[in-house]
Parts: C-alpha cells; sequence; structure tokens
C-alpha cells in the first residue's frame, strides 16, 4: 500500500465542503483536506488545470467541475443538488476559497436548501502576512485588491484612511509599485509590510514605513504574490482643556446637563467623570 495516497474516507456524509489548498508549499495541505478531496464525489474548482496539478501530488484522479460565482445559471443549483446527497469538495487555486475567489454563492445556496456546510481551515494569504507583519493583530480590515484605475484607486484609498485597524491588501507584482505610491500618498508615513511569495522559494519580508516600501519597490521592483499589510492610524492627540470647554459650553446650549455631558464624552473620548465636574463648573460660573 503506498501510505503517500491519502486513504478514502468512506464515512464522511454529504454536503459541501470547503476545502483550503496551500499557498505555495505542498506540505501545508492538511492530512483532513487530503482525505477529504479523496472521498469526494466531485471537486468544484475555480481552475480545473491548477486542481489537478494539485490532485496529481496526492495520487488521486477526481471528476471536477469549473465552478465560479458568476459560473452558468444552471452550474450553481445542480452543485447544491449533488452536495444534498453526495460529498462535494469546493477548493480554489490556493488558499482558502471564498476568500477572494468563488465560493460565496455556493455556501449562500447550499445554506437556503439546508444542505450541510462544512469548512476546512488551512492556509489563506491575509493571515499569513499579518502574522509576518510585526503589526498590530486584534482588529484587522481585509480589503481585496485595491482598483487598478488611479482615480478609483485613490478613493478607496481615502475610504479606507480612517478606518481604526490594520489594513490587509492583496495585490500582484507588475501593479505593487503604483499601489504603494498611492498608498503612502494617501495614507502617509505609517507603518507597514510587504509579505511576497509566502511559503515559497523566493519568500519576502519588507517591512517600514509606507514611503520608505514605496521607494524601495520603485527601485527595485518585485514579482510575484503579494499581501500589503498596513498599521492602523495613529490615536489622536487627546482633547485639551480648552477643546472640552468649547464643546460643553456649545452642548449646554442646546441640551440637558446630562445629554451634553454624555454627548460631549462620547465625541472627545475622555473620562465621564471629568466631563460631568467641568460641565458643572462651567454651570455655576
Ligand atoms: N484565496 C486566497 C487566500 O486564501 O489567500 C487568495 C486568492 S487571491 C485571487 C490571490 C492573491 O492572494 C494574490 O494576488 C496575492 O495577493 C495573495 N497571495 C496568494 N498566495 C500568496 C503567497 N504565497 N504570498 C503572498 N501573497 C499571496
Amino acid at each position: 500500500m503506498n501510505t503517500s495516497q491519502p486513504a478514502e474516507d468512506k464515512v464522511l456524509s454529504p454536503g459541501l465542503y470547503i476545502v483550503a489548498t496551500p499557498i505555495g508549499n505542498l506540505q501545508d495541505l492538511s492530512a483532513r483536506a487530503a482525505a477529504t478531496l479523496a472521498a469526494a464525489d466531485v471537486i468544484a474548482a475555480e481552475d480545473t488545470r491548477v486542481t489537478a496539478k494539485l490532485l496529481a501530488h496526492l495520487g488521486l484522479k477526481k471528476p471536477m467541475q469549473p465552478y465560479h460565482d458568476h459560473s452558468a445559471e444552471h452550474v450553481r443549483p445542480a452543485l447544491v443538488a449533488r452536495a444534498a446527497r453526495e460529498v462535494v469538495a469546493l477548493v480554489s487555486d490556493a488558499g482558502t476559497p471564498l476568500i477572494s475567489d468563488p465560493g460565496y454563492k455556493l455556501v449562500r445556496d447550499c445554506r437556503a436548501a439546508g444542505v450541510a456546510v462544512t469548512t476546512l481551515p488551512g492556509p489563506c494569504a491575509a493571515i499569513a502576512a499579518l502574522t509576518l507583519a510585526g503589526l498590530p493583530t486584534d482588529r484587522f480590515l481585509f480589503a481585496g485588491f485595491l482598483p487598478a484605475k488611479a482615480q478609483a484607486r485613490a478613493e478607496a484609498i481615502a475610504e479606507l484612511a480612517s478606518i481604526r485597524a490594520t489594513l490587509i491588501l492583496y495585490e500582484a507584482g507588475p501593479r505593487l509599485a503604483a499601489s504603494l505610491a498611492a498608498l503612502a500618498e494617501g495614507l502617509g508615513p505609517r507603518p507597514a509590510a510587504v509579505a511576497r511569495e509566502i511559503s515559497k522559494y523566493y519568500e519576502e519580508t519588507l517591512t517600514g514605513t509606507l514611503p520608505e516600501i514605496a521607494a524601495l519597490i520603485a527601485a527595485k521592483p518585485r514579482k510575484g504574490e503579494i499581501v500589503i499589510i498596513i498599521a492602523p492610524p495613529a490615536a489622536p492627540a487627546p482633547a485639551s482643556e480648552a477643546d472640552l470647554d468649547a464643546a460643553l459650553a456649545a452642548a449646554l446650549v442646546e441640551s440637558s446637563l446630562k445629554t451634553a455631558v454624555a454627548n460631549v464624552t462620547s465625541s472627545l473620548g475622555l473620562p465621564r467623570a471629568q466631563v460631568y465636574a467641568r460641565a458643572l463648573a462651567l454651570k455655576q460660573t
């Protein structure tokens, strides 16, 4: 028996299985992912030629069905119907399906039809890059790819500018220099990281401020698959006593003491006790 081949798992119950696959290093495919692909009756694949290579690596030959969320109308209902009675695996070319990849509508329709949905967690470039960057991980926003056209890109960056979270963007080598230049212009000198070819031979992570990394890439362009990670905006300076007095004076004209204190506490982010004490003092003068 060839132990390198995943054994077919006959006990899998019917349903849709979302199978994450490697983003570079084939050893990152989990044993459970391999067993699920081996047990699948059909594999819904973003690109069947790419998935055929992964299956060949596993010593498997399986029926495949090309799948995109914009596939012809009959494809998705047919897959949902099959998932009701068979094991349907969903894979994308690399990483976690549905993350900047097809699958969301298939999951939505399986749920609507009462078909079981199981996910097999695994590689995802966004999360892998976040772990490499050395930037805050407690709150992050995945924003996918920036638009290719300059004006739409600048607008998208302006929309991201005020978000108080680490930003994660996908990018491809040829567009990296232009995107970094636009990010440096739109977001200023925030700390950032560019993680390239994660888990592959030319893996590299550059760190610095956005203008520093933009200059580096402008001088020496990089190829391959890329994730950009950007630190949240710096916390605003705490409101001064003058700010507090001005905000309270305006609020007390329009509202009761209680409402004015609540509104100013929330707008200036100061402790309620401090705002309340100052409001009382102002009322008495
Ligand atoms: N579903 C995938 C995932 O879970 O990461 C992402 C698919 S998206 C179409 C492809 C993009 O992911 C690439 O353009 C790149 O931004 C990023 N990516 C994929 N593999 C990568 C790798 N090995 N290193 C860095 N970025 C990668």
